[in-house]
């Protein structure tokens, strides 16, 4: 049984003590409101996952005082993961039924995460780490038990490979100034992409601006694929480090995160890889892929805001500064020298956040239930479906067409602006992200300032693509 003395043990809890933390707390027992094995899924037994690739005349799941009641084209479902998602049954602007295709942007929580967050505040929360009592021994349980998620989750050795962070955009802030403006001389180099978010370009100039580094950008072709032969040629005795993102969060693209991986460590210079837009849609394994440093936020893959890690490997995270100071990165203090703790608690000053850290967990337990490459392979259709369907709309461009794309699908209309696009959809109850999506390079490519984008997740279904393709032909013919 559990004794709270067993956090007064110097580092970090071994991968026994935690199963063995949380088999005593969490008994696979049916009076055990929550197990840290995989949640039940709402309803859903394995055998309902079968027909689950294209649409069947399977029964509507929707509650039936839920079911869709606005109109001929409303959308129903078949997909039997929505139920576990109460929020994909509100009604919006005057009842009608909420179409949700902003994942890119957020995505929804399952009611396992929403419980599991009500569970923690009920019966586990305290601070983590310190105090001789029960609840600090429970939620440093906890805690430690979802940081071991994420690092199985994402093919890490360990889960001191894993820190938590806000998110992507404080995760890439951190190895910025932790890691790589430390190793930075004036002159030196670090190469990003044509096809970055926001936060995997700004603080990179923040440090360039410090130190006098300059960064390279390789191009994208008219796909939005990088190109890369351009990419191994910005490689010089000077690039200290890259920075690409998995999966444009504008385009769509999958980069080829192997071989540029490979490129660039052949070339001496450590990479990072912002998984924000793939960890929910592709199976990551960030051993296999051989990067550095990868970093993801637990809002795009149902999970909390404000919660995020950072897998390093134990070289670079061995090397990296600390980023911040405070309470619980420290092993000893005095005004004279600071002794810091080994990692990841070198890296996590303050109280972090804890509940949220929890949800994530249960988020990556749900996804681990419903099954990766199922989730991958049905969205694979989805998208395949969704783009099929809009290159039918009269006036449609698709912006963005690599041969490797997953879940957006960003459009412009040339009868219609992008805002009147979006004020239009959202009328009728689509959700999706009118504007620069934060990739405002990665618009001008294409001579764009902006574009209309649907993002989709493994619960939006052919019904709600039908629903949008029905709205944009009634838009485009008014014109
Ligand atoms: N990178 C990419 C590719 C993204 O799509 C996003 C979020 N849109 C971010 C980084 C930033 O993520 P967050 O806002 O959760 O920090």
């Amino acid at each position: 049984m559990i004794t709270p003395t067993n956090f007064y043990q110097p580092g970090l809890p071994t991968a026994e003590q935690l199963a063995s933390w949380a088999n005593a707390y969490f008994p696979a027992d049916a009076a055990a409101p929550l197990t840290s094995a995989a949640p039940s899924i709402a309803g859903l037994s394995p055998a309902a996952f079968s027909p689950e690739y294209a649409p069947t005349s399977a029964p509507l799941n929707y509650a039936a005082d839920r079911a869709p009641a606005i109109g001929a084209a409303a959308p129903v479902s078949h997909n039997e993961w929505r139920k576990d998602f109460p929020i994909l049954n509100e009604r919006v602007n005057g009842g009608k039924p909420l179409v949700w295709l902003d994942n890119a942007a957020t995505t929804q929580r399952p009611l396992q995460v929403i419980e599991r967050l009500s569970y923690y505040y009920k019966h586990e929360n305290s601070n983590v780490h310190r105090g001789a009592h029960e609840l600090a021994a429970r939620s440093t349980n906890a805690y430690e038990a979802a940081r071991q998620k994420v690092a199985d989750f994402i093919g890490a050795p360990s889960a001191k490979n894993i820190v938590w962070v806000r998110g992507t955009t404080e995760g890439i802030n951190l190895v910025a100034q932790a890691f790589v403006r430390p190793r930075l001389q004036a002159g030196d180099e670090i190469i990003l992409t044509e096809l970055e978010h926001h936060a995997n370009i700004v603080p990179w100039q923040l440090v360039a601006a410090a130190t006098g580094a300059v960064l390279r950008v390789a191009p994208i072709n008219d796909a939005g694929e990088i190109i890369l032969s351009a990419y191994e040629n910005l490689f010089t005795p000077r690039t200290k480090f890259v920075s690409v993102a998995h999966v444009s969060n504008a385009l769509g693209t999958i980069t080829p995160v192997a071989e540029l991986t490979a490129i660039a460590h052949r070339h001496g210079a450590p990479i990072l890889v912002d998984g924000a837009q793939s960890v929910a849609h592709l199976p990551v394994n960030v051993a296999a892929l051989g990067v550095d440093w990868f970093v993801f936020s637990g809002h795009k893959i149902f999970g909390p805001t404000g919660i995020g890690a950072v897998y390093g490997t134990d070289a670079v995270l061995k090397a990296a500064e600390p980023y911040q100071g405070g309470g619980n990165m420290i092993a000893d203090v005095t005004f004279e020298k600071t002794q810091y703790q080994e990692y990841p608690a070198k890296f996590e000053a303050g109280t972090g956040n804890i509940a949220d850290a929890v949800g994530l967990g249960a988020a990556l337990d749900y996804v681990n239930a419903v099954g990766r490459e199922k989730i991958a392979a049905y969205e694979h259709q989805l998208l395949g479906y969704t783009l099929e369907k809009l290159r039918g709309v009269k006036g449609l461009r698709i912006i963005g067409t690599a041969k490797e794309k997953a879940s957006v699908a960003a459009f412009v209309l040339d009868s219609h602006s992008v805002e009147e696009t979006g004020k239009f959809l959202s009328e009728r109850g689509i959700a999706l992200r009118a504007g620069h999506h934060c990739a405002q390079p990665a618009h001008r490519r294409f001579g764009l300032e902006s574009s209309v984008r649907p993002s989709l997740a493994f619960y939006n279904t052919r019904e709600e693509i039908d629903f949008l393709v029905n709205a944009l032909r009634e838009l485009t013919r008014s014109r």
